[in-house]
């Protein structure tokens, strides 16, 4: 079981998404789509909250999420298309989504890497198989150079043809534009499957799932990570959440429907592991406290120490901001 996660690499992790486009501001049209149930494709849902898109220059849209009445799935209804959603994202998303001015400035291309977070990856993912990776939403490549250091033979793929070709050329790494499934890449031909914060991205998360199962050889497995709309971070703030990132979240998971969605594609699922992010809880009250004084406890979390204590109790408590789940192909 993967008993550690380093947040700050599940932050920049995140998925790079879409040929990306201009922001709507520049006038573009946005084609729009309402759709049913990602996961049980019920059309009974209701309202669940509403907020605004907070990326700067994405000229501050709202966005609905509603909550399947049948299984308790919340997702972002209606929502830009496959078509249009890449006008949602800046250029620079996976390093807008940083938790730090630090990391935003030092590619982690260029950084070492310690051993002790080599040992811990090693812990972390399951050392399984002929050591086949396949990374779904790869972005800058990160994570696969890491692996490939480590001995692993790695893929990766994201819906990003710059991200991509960057990975290609950069990194030399294997590295596909698209999504699953993708005709260049072949049945039981991975022994593990990463999603890290890229499923919530996605507009048809259980076809992805469905076709990960097919791409893992028997007894492969799939780590996910996402955030967790059942969070305390999520209660405290709202619309403000961080982990809400409207409208390029499209899928808001809790522990219940991302298990559900992983046992529907055929795999066994394991505990869903609570993953602190303390940047998160920073950055969420820096959006609550737009334009306003904030309350004594607002600005007690918005330090380091204190967003750091807060995580700890919300993982303490089972109610983390990121969670993440191991799930295995039966053999
Ligand atoms: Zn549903």
């Amino acid at each position: 079981m993967p008993h550690v996660v380093d947040q700050r690499d599940l932050a920049l992790m995140s998925f790079f998404p879409c040929q990306l486009a201009s922001p709507p501001s520049a006038g573009l049209a946005i084609k729009w789509e309402e759709c049913a149930c990602p996961l049980c494709k019920s059309r009974r849902s209701s309202i669940f909250i509403e907020a605004q898109d907070n990326l700067q220059g994405n000229a501050g849209r709202w966005f609905s999420v509603v909550r399947c009445q049948d299984c308790g799935l919340c997702y972002t209804n209606p929502r830009p298309t496959r078509g249009s959603i890449g006008q949602f994202y800046p250029r620079d998303y996976w390093a807008v989504r940083a938790p730090s001015p630090t990391e935003r400035t030092q590619p982690r291309f260029h950084r070492p890497t310690h051993w002790w977070r080599r040992q811990r990856e090693r812990q972390a993912l399951p050392w399984h198989g002929q050591r086949r990776l396949l990374d779904f939403g790869c972005g800058g490549g990160v994570f696969l150079q890491r692996m490939h250091r480590q001995g692993w033979h790695v893929t990766g793929i994201d819906s990003s043809l710059d991200a991509a070709r960057r990975v290609r050329t950069e990194l030399g790494l294997r590295a596909l534009a698209g999504s699953l499934p993708h005709a260049n890449l072949d049945p039981e031909s991975f022994d593990v499957i990463t999603m890290w914060q890229s499923l919530e991205h996605v507009h048809d998360p259980r076809e992805v799932v469905q076709q990960a199962f097919f791409l893992l050889a028997p007894g492969g497995k799939l780590l996910v990570s996402a955030p967790n709309i059942e969070s305390l971070g999520f209660q405290w703030f709202g619309r403000n959440w961080y982990g809400l990132d409207l409208p390029r979240h499209l899928t808001h998971f809790s522990p219940r429907t991302l298990t559900w969605m992983l046992e529907r594609a055929g795999f066994h699922v394991g505990k869903v592991r609570m993953v602190r992010q303390t940047g998160w809880l920073r950055s969420s009250v820096a959006l609550a406290a737009h334009g306003s004084s904030p309350a004594w406890w607002y600005r007690g979390l918005r330090t380091k120490y204190g967003a750091r204590a807060a995580s700890w109790y919300t993982r303490l408590i089972g109610r983390s901001d990121g969670m993440i789940v191991l799930a295995e192909r039966p053999a």
